[in-house]
């Protein structure tokens, strides 16, 4: 499959993204993975990896990056799960395990919706619940920044240098969502995290297009074009990376349907899989 990358400002994203193909991403900042795809060489250098759900597209390459992690960079791996997938993934390593004839370093850490991790300096990883056919979690990575607090929003230059050298600092902190990557998900999604719609850089699956293929979003917990551009005003955010496209859509397809049916939002709309592969565009695979 074709590796993509994106650089949104200070944020660099890389993946490969199809519905029931693979889709794994790399976050940089901080290096994380977010799903495993079928095994990618590229996430050997992730520490932290956080799995949306068990569908083997999506989580099935975990073993794969772990032995890869453990056995040949004697390094460790967080591995962040939906509690209930937990046992199972955790039999699938271990079976890697005995036939790869040695023990990957990891561990394997259930999360709900709600909880928070630490994943670098001023970076924390929140998961939230969605809306897929087993159980599934989406992720948003928060960014705690400072910035001029509003009672010191009136003052010039000199005043808050003046008032810094008396030791007041006119600063705060304050917390954003930079990144949410809502792995595979139906549009009940829009209503169990709202949050989502102002998060600086969405990823956001868009599996199916056209009128032939509506309704089959809801059914398969997926999203439609459809469900996207009925919420159009909504998204506020700085960039919307669409992925998780059907095999049976061109990616040529989904931009020319994006500039159709929202042209509101296409200018913010990113397509990753066609990035590092232009010939692709156009091919039905
Ligand atoms: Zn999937
Ligand atoms: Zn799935």
């Amino acid at each position: 499959m074709a590796r993509a990358s994106l650089k949104l400002g200070e944020m660099s994203i890389e993946g490969a993204s199809r519905a029931g193909d693979e889709t794994w991403f790399r976050i940089h900042p901080p290096g994380l993975a977010f799903d495993t795809g079928r095994g990618a060489r590229e996430l050997a250098g992730a520490h932290d990896i956080f799995l949306s759900h068990g569908h083997l597209d999506h989580a099935l390459g975990l073993p794969y990056v772990l032995s890869q992690r453990s056995l040949h960079h004697e390094q460790h791996t967080r591995v962040f799960c939906p509690a209930p997938i937990a046992e199972p993934l955790a039999e699938l390593v271990s079976a890697a395990e005995r036939l790869e004839g040695g023990a990957f370093r990891y561990e394997l850490l259930p999360i709900s919706a709600g909880s928070r991790v630490a994943v670098g300096k001023d970076l924390e990883v929140e998961p939230f619940a969605t809306d897929h056919v087993v159980p599934s979690l989406g992720y948003h990575l928060v960014r705690r920044r400072r910035r001029l607090a509003p009672a010191f929003a009136g003052l010039t230059a000199a005043e808050l240098a003046a008032g810094r050298e008396r030791g007041i600092d006119p600063s705060e902190v304050f917390e954003e969502i930079w990144l949410t990557y809502c792995g595979d998900t139906g549009p009940a999604v829009f209503d169990l995290e709202p949050r989502l719609f102002a998060s600086r850089v969405l990823l956001i699956e868009c599996t199916f297009l056209g009128d032939e293929q509506r309704g089959r979003g809801d059914r398969y917990k997926h999203l439609h074009l459809e469900d996207l551009a009925e919420r159009a005003a909504d998204f506020q955010n700085d960039a919307i990376v669409l992925h998780h496209l059907s095999r049976r859509h061109s990616v040529a397809d989904l931009r020319a349907a994006v500039e159709r049916l929202l042209p509101g939002l296409a200018a913010r709309v990113h397509f990753l899989v066609e990035a590092e592969n232009p010939r692709e565009e156009g091919a039905t695979p």
